[in-house]
C-alpha cells in the first residue's frame, strides 16, 4: 500500500492548499509525491565547510558560519525599519539583517543558542551583514545535513507565496520519509549489473542527498541513462513495427530515364557525397522496405539533384513521385529546376499550389490519378485529401522543419502501401539530436559542396559603417553581381518592422539613385511580391531589399552579397540559413553582419561564429549549445519532450548513443516482448506513453 504513496497528491503535505498546489503543477509540473521527488536540485551548496567570522570577505557568494546570536535591535522607522542580530561566533561579530517578518524572526529565534548561519556576507560600513540569513539550530543541522545540501530553483509565482528552496527541500524530506520501499526499479536487473549502474532508488535520493560530488555525479549518470533509454527504446521499437508492419514499393531497376538524364542531361559531375547519398536511397528503395530518410546537407549542397534522381529511379520503376516545398516560390523554383534539367526528356512535371485552380486543377487531378502525371512539385496543396494518385512511391519533403508530423503522416495514406520518404533539411541538426528527434529515420549527408565555390567571406559591421557598407555593394555591382538587404521581422513588432525595411529602403534609394531596387515584404500581395522576386531573379534590379521572406530557396547564383540588418536579432540557423542565399556562383561572396553597438555576450558569439565558420553542422553545435535543444528548428513539432529531467541533449550526446546501442540490443534480443526481465521496462513504457500523446506518431 505504501508504494502508491508516490501516487498521493502533494495536497496530503503540511502546508500545500490547493492555490499552491494548482502553482506547483502549473509552474513545476508536480502533481504528486513521486513528482515531489524527481523535482532534482539545480545544484548543491558545499555545507561542510565553516568558517569564522573574522575570515569574511566581500567575494564570497555564500558562508557557513556556527554561533549564537547576542542581542537584537530594531533600526529605522515605519515601512523603513528591520531587525538586526548580532551575531557572534567568539571571533567577532556579523550582523543579521530582516527587513521584513520582523515578528516572526522575533518569536523563532532565541538568543545565546546554538545556531548554523548561511547566506551571503555584504560590508556595510566596516561590518560585515547578512541579509535574510538562512538559520537552522545547530542540533537540527548536525541531524539533517552531511556535507552537500540541495538548492532547488523555485519559480518566481511560488516565490511570492514564501515557497524556497529550504520548503522544497522539507516536502522532499517528508516524502523519502513517509515512503519506505525503495523506488521501483525500471531498467531490467541485468543492464543495472553491466552498465554498473546505480539503483534507481539509489540515484533518486543521490540526487537530492548525495554523499560526494562523485556520488552525484553517478546518480545522475543512472537517470540520463534511464531517461534517454526510454526514449530511444520507443522510437526504435516503433519505427521496427513500423518496419515489420508496412512492406515498402521495390524499386527493382535503374532504368532508362535515370541512365538517361545521368548521362546525356546532367550538366556536371555529381559530388562525391551526392553520389553515397543516391546509392544509399537506391539501396533503401530495392529491399522491399519501407524508406524513411533524412538528408541533411548545408544550403547549396545540391539536395535537389539529389531529390530529383531519386524521383526518376521511381519513375523508372512505374511509380508517380512528389515533392512538397514549404513556399509558393520553393515550389515554383523546384519547377523550374526540374524543367530545365530534364530539357527535352519526356517527363511530365506539374505544379500544385493552392494558387492553381479551376480547369487547370482539374487537369492535373485526372493526370495524377491516370498517371499521366508523373512527377508533382507543390506546397501543402499536395497533401490535401482530394489529391489522389494512380501510385505514388516516393515522396519528397523540402526544409522538412516547416511541417507538422501529422501533415507528414498524411502522406502515407496516398498509396495502400506507403511511399519512400525522403527528408530533405538545410538546417542541420547536431547528430545527437538527430538520433533523438529523427530517432527512427535514417540519416544522410551531403557535407561536400559542389566544387569551384569560394567560401564566403563574413563580415561584422557596427551600424554607423553605413557608408562602407554602400561602397562595398557599390563595387560588387560595378562588377555586374546583385545584392540581397535583409531586415528582420518577427509578429510581435511587425509593424515597426516593416517601417525599419520602408525606411531603409529610402536610404537605399537616395544612396543609390543610379540603379534599381526589389522590395519584398509578407504584406504584400502575393502578385505584387512575385513580381519584384521575378525582377530581382531575372537581373532587372541589382538590390533586393526584404524581410526575411525570402529565407528559404531563392536560387540567384548572380547575387554576391548578403547584408543582413539588425543581425542581432536572428538566430545562428536563420543567419546560416540566409547567408546561404549567395555563395552560389563561382565568385567571390559576402555576408555582412551589421548590428547596433550593445550586444549581449550570446549575439556577440552568434557573430563571431558566423564570421569564423560556413560549416552549417559546427554552427548547429553551437546553436544548441547557446539555445538548448528544444528552441531549435525543427525540433519543435517532434513531440518529443524537451523538458527531460536530469539529461540534455546538448551535453549528453555520449550518454544519446549508449542508449541508443543498449536499446538496440535490448529489442534484438526480445523482438516480441515477451522476455520476462523486461516485464517492468516495457510497463514502464507504457506508462510513459500513456502520459505523451504525441510521441508514438513521430515520423
Ligand atoms: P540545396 O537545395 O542543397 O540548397 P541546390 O540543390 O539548390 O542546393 O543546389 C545549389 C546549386 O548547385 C544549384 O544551382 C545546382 O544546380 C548546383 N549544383 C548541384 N549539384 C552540383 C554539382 N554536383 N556540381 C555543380 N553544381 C551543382
Ligand atoms: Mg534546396
Amino acid at each position: 500500500m505504501l508504494t502508491n504513496a508516490l501516487d498521493y497528491p502533494v495536497t496530503y503535505l503540511s502546508n500545500i492548499g490547493p492555490t499552491k498546489a494548482k502553482l506547483l503543477r502549473e509552474d513545476m509540473g508536480i502533481n504528486t509525491y513521486g513528482d515531489l521527488l524527481q523535482y532534482y536540485p539545480t545544484k548543491h551548496i558545499d555545507r561542510s565547510r565553516f568558517y569564522y567570522t573574522h575570515e569574511l570577505t566581500t567575494d564570497m557568494p555564500y558562508v557557513q558560519m556556527r554561533g549564537q546570536i547576542l542581542s537584537f535591535e530594531k533600526e529605522g522607522f515605519g515601512r523603513k525599519q528591520r531587525i538586526v542580530g548580532h551575531f557572534s561566533d567568539g571571533h567577532g561579530v556579523v550582523d543579521l539583517v530582516w527587513f521584513n517578518g520582523l515578528q516572526y524572526v522575533e518569536k523563532s529565534y532565541k538568543l545565546l543558542t546554538d545556531y548554523v548561519v548561511f547566506g551571503k556576507p555584504t560590508l556595510f560600513r566596516d561590518r560585515f551583514n547578512i541579509t535574510h540569513p538562512e538559520i537552522e539550530s545547530a542540533e537540527r543541522f548536525a541531524r539533517t545535513t552531511n556535507g552537500l545540501r540541495p538548492y532547488y530553483s523555485v519559480p518566481e509565482k511560488l516565490q511570492k507565496r514564501g515557497v524556497n528552496t529550504r520548503m522544497v527541500e522539507q516536502w522532499v524530506a517528508t516524502v523519502f520519509r513517509i515512503i519506505h520501499d525503495p523506488l521501483p526499479e525500471t531498467l531490467p536487473e541485468y543492464l543495472v549489473q553491466e552498465l554498473r549502474l546505480m539503483s534507481r532508488d539509489e540515484a533518486i535520493r543521490a540526487m537530492h542527498y548525495p554523499q560526494s560530488a562523485d556520488h552525484l555525479s553517478r546518480a545522475s549518470f543512472r537517470l540520463k541513462f534511464e531517461e534517454l533509454f526510454f526514449i530511444q527504446l520507443n522510437i526504435l521499437r516503433y519505427s521496427r513495427e513500423r518496419n515489420r508492419r508496412y512492406v515498402g514499393h521495390v524499386f527493382a531497376r535503374v532504368g532508362q530515364l535515370f541512365n538517361d538524364f545521368f548521362y546525356h542531361h546532367l550538366p556536371f559531375e555529381l559530388t562525391g557525397a551526392q553520389k553515397r547519398v543516391i546509392r544509399e536511397i537506391r539501396q533503401d528503395t530495392m529491399t522491399g522496405r519501407q524508406m524513411n530518410r533524412l538528408l541533411q546537407g548545408d544550403v547549396g549542397s545540391g539536395k535537389t539533384l539529389v531529390a530529383l534522381m531519386s524521383m526518376l529511379i521511381a519513375l523508372d520503376n512505374g511509380y508517380q513521385a512528389c515533392i512538397m516545398a514549404p513556399t509558393e516560390i520553393l515550389a515554383e523554383q523546384h519547377l523550374d529546376t526540374f524543367r530545365h534539367f530534364l530539357g527535352d526528356m519526356s517527363v511530365h512535371v506539374e505544379l500544385l499550389t493552392s494558387t492553381v485552380k479551376g480547369k487547370r486543377r482539374k487537369a492535373i487531378m485526372d493526370g495524377l490519378q491516370t498517371g499521366e502525371v508523373q512527377i508533382l512539385v507543390g506546397t501543402h496543396a499536395v497533401i490535401e485529401e482530394n489529391v489522389l494518385f494512380r501510385n505514388l512511391g516516393f515522396v519528397v519533403i523540402d526544409e522538412q522543419h516547416r511541417f507538422g508530423v501529422a501533415q507528414r503522416a498524411k502522406l502515407w495514406s496516398k498509396n495502400h502501401t506507403p511511399p519512400h520518404v525522403l527528408v530533405m533539411t538545410a538546417t542541420p541538426i547536431p547528430r545527437t539530436l538527430a538520433m533523438t528527434v529523427y530517432g527512427d529515420l535514417d540519416v544522410s549527408v551531403i557535407d561536400e559542396l559542389p566544387p569551384g565555390r569560394k567560401p564566403i567571406q563574413t563580415i561584422h559591421h557596427y551600424e554607423n559603417r553605413r557608408e562602407e557598407l554602400y561602397r562595398g555593394l557599390r563595387q560588387q555591382i560595378g562588377l555586374g553581381r546583385q545584392a540581397y538587404i535583409v531586415y528582420p521581422l518577427i509578429k510581435e513588432s511587425e509593424k515597426m518592422d516593416l517601417q525599419n525595411l520602408e525606411v531603409g529602403y529610402k536610404e537605399f534609394c537616395k544612396a543609390f539613385p543610379d540603379l534599381h531596387i526589389s522590395m519584398v515584404h509578407g504584406k504584400m500581395k502575393p502578385a505584387e511580391k512575385d513580381g519584384e522576386m521575378d525582377r530581382f531573379v531575372r537581373g532587372e534590379t541589382q538590390i533586393l531589399m526584404a524581410t526575411t521572406v525570402i529565407e528559404v530557396g531563392v536560387n540567384v547564383p548572380n547575387a554576391s552579397v548578403m547584408a543582413i540588418m539588425n543581425a542581432e536579432r536572428f538566430g545562428l540557423a536563420q543567419l546560416h540559413q540566409l547567408r546561404g542565399r549567395v555563395g552560389r556562383g563561382a565568385d567571390q561572396s559576402y555576408c555582412i553582419l551589421v548590428t547596433s553597438f550593445k550586444l549581449s555576450n550570446d549575439t556577440r558569439r552568434r557573430i563571431q561564429i558566423m564570421c569564423e565558420t560556413n560549416d552549417g553542422f559546427q554552427i548547429a553545435e553551437e546553436d544548441m549549445r547557446l539555445r538548448g535543444p528544444g528552441d531549435l528548428e525543427g525540433t519543435q513539432q517532434s513531440g518529443i519532450p524537451f523538458d527531460l529531467h536530469v539529461a540534455n541533449l546538448a551535453r549528453d550526446g555520449q550518454v544519446v548513443q549508449l542508449a541508443r546501442d543498449v536499446a538496440k540490443r535490448v529489442l534484438d534480443s526480445d523482438p516480441d516482448g515477451s522476455r520476462s526481465e523486461h516485464t517492468q521496462m516495457w510497463k514502464t513504457l507504457a506508462e510513459m506513453n500513456k502520459n505523451n500523446v504525441n510521441w508514438s506518431s513521430i515520423s
